[in-house]
Formats: structure tokens, sequence, C-alpha cells
């Protein structure tokens, strides 16, 4: 159905009441152990709800790659083009403020390894996929590979950086949160007015995510708004993974965008609920009350 290109990272998070400046030290909680990356988080989000998705990237020599593989496939995800690479696993180093809020450093390990070559022997696959899902924690070259190979992209343009009008091109849709926006576009701005802006760049549809007040999808010729249902976050982290695994799962299924971004604001809302990120991702039954 879906193919994820991506990484697959070890989220080490420590929560805390306030973030240290340079050169202090604060005192968190436990260090907690989850199984992140953009790429890995989009497959698990789609496989929990009944995807058949594969997961096309590369795991370190070390613990994590074990333990990261072992959770995929405990979740379902298809790992023929997983690939077992001598070095590190990505590794990505959370803070959790007292808000649920996030801040990340990402530490890419083997992901950086992903190739135009991997893409290349993968291109059959690419091709037949009716979904192929990118983020940016992959190298670009290897993102542009798998986008001129897909039938239908999506696209999460994150961690944000400059990228080719080739490869805005092919999406469909290019998908950013609010701070992902205004970085493209130069500055913030009012919701819908964002929405156009992206769809402006080049892609042939976009979805602005807005956190809690849910998303923006601009197609050409139509603006929609579809609000979020309301939840008590938790912890934020993989939100926007969660959303875009579900768009591009309900996109291969057929949905219009504007019907599969109604559903995945849900997800979206549902996996804020919890601690980590895969670790709060909803199963359908999950979904009921939202
Ligand atoms: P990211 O995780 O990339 O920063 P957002 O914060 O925009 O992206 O969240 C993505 C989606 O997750 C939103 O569109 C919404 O559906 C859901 N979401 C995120 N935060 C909340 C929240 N506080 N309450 C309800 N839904 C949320």
């Amino acid at each position: 159905e879906m193919i994820v290109v991506g990484s697959v990272n070890a989220d080490l998070v420590i929560r805390v009441d306030r973030r240290p400046m340079p050169g202090e030290t604060v005192i968190g909680s436990d260090l907690a152990t989850y199984p992140g990356g953009k790429g890995a988080n989009q497959a698990v989000a789609a496989a929990r709800l009944g995807a058949r998705v594969a997961l096309l990237g590369r795991v370190g020599s070390d613990g994590n790659g074990e333990f990261l593989r072992k959770a995929l496939s405990g979740d379902g995800v298809d790992l023929d083009r997983l690939t077992d690479t001598p070095g590190p696993s990505g590794v990505a180093v959370i803070t959790v403020g007292a808000d649920g809020d996030n801040s990340i450093i990402v530490s890419p390990g083997v992901n950086a390894r992903l190739s135009e070559d991997d893409i290349a022997a993968a291109a059959d696959l690419l091709a037949s996929a009716r979904v192929v899902s990118l983020q940016l924690e992959s190298p670009l070259a290897t993102v542009v590979a798998a986008a001129r190979t897909a039938a239908r992209v999506v696209f999460n343009l994150s961690p944000p950086a400059a990228v080719p009008d080739e490869l805005l091109a092919v999406c469909d849709p290019l998908v950013v949160n609010e701070h992902e926006a205004a970085l493209l576009l130069g500055g913030p701005g009012e919701p819908e007015q964002q929405a156009r802006a992206l769809l402006a760049l080049g892609p042939r549809s976009a979805v602005l995510t807005l956190g809690a007040d849910g998303a923006v999808v601009a197609e050409p010729g139509t603006v929609t708004a579809v609000p979020s249902p309301r939840v008590e976050a938790v912890d934020t982290t993989g939100a926007g993974d969660a959303f875009t695994g579900a768009l591009a799962w309900r996109l291969a299924r057929g949905d219009g965008l504007a019907d599969a971004t109604a559903f995945a604001v849900r997800v979206g809302a549902a996996s804020v609920r919890a601690p980590g990120a895969q670790s709060s991702y909803p199963y359908p039954e999950d979904l009921e009350g939202l």
C-alpha cells in the first residue's frame, strides 16, 4: 500500500521543569528510551491503524539497532528494506518541558548512509506503491531520488531545509507545521494565508499543521480548515509524524486530501495524550470519541 523512506532513531527522553542555559545544569527525570525517528514513526502510525507499510531505511550495529528493529517488527512494519549498517544507530536527545513541549537534538548515525543506490535497488517497489512518504532526516539527494521514483509523494519538510523545486513540484501534499512554514515562507502569518503561500511554492497540494488547532489544507482553488479534537497534551513528540503517517495511509486508500486530513488530525490528537512518539500512537479503537 505505502512505503516510508526515512530515519530510524532511538529517542532518549528526559522531562525537565525548565531547560538549562549555556553553562548551567538542571536535574531532570529518569531517562526513558523510546523507538523513534521520523520515518519509523510514520510507518508505525500507519501500521497500527491497519496499513500494509514497508520502511526503507538503516539501523546501526549497536544495541539500539536491535531494539529499533524489534519495535518495528512488533508493530507489523515490513522490514525487508531495512538494512543493518556498521556504525551507530540514529539517536534523538529530547527534553520535554512542563507544558509537554519538546526540544530535540538528532544525531543521524547510519541514517546518513541511506543512499541513492538504496533507492535504485528498490525502484520497482517504490514505483508500485500507491504513496511514498518522505521526510528530511535522510540525505536530501536520497529523498530527491525517492521522489523521482514514486507514483505519489507525501513529503514532510522536516527538519526544515532548502529543497530543490523539483522535489517541491511532486509533493501531493507538502506537509509542514507552523514553525517550518514560517521558515519556508520568510515569516509567520495567518494560517489560511500561509497554506496558500505554501501552495504557491509549487507542490500539487499543501497541508499546514497547527498543533491543537488542527490543520489547513490548500489545493488549487480551495483552502479547507480542519479543526483538531480537544485533548489534554502530555507529550507532543512525534505528533506531526503520527499525523503524516495516517494521512499518507488514507491517501493510499483513495481518500481525498481533506478527508484524509480530517482523519489524520484525530490520529495526531490521540498521539499527544501519552508520553513518547510511537509509544503514544493510537490503534483504531483509541480514536473513538475523538
Ligand atoms: P509537529 O508535531 O510537527 O510540531 P503539530 O504540532 O502541528 O506538528 O501537530 C500535528 C498534529 O497533531 C496536529 O495537526 C493535530 O492534529 C495534532 N496535535 C498536536 N498537538 C495537539 C494538541 N495539543 N491538541 C490536539 N491535537 C494536537
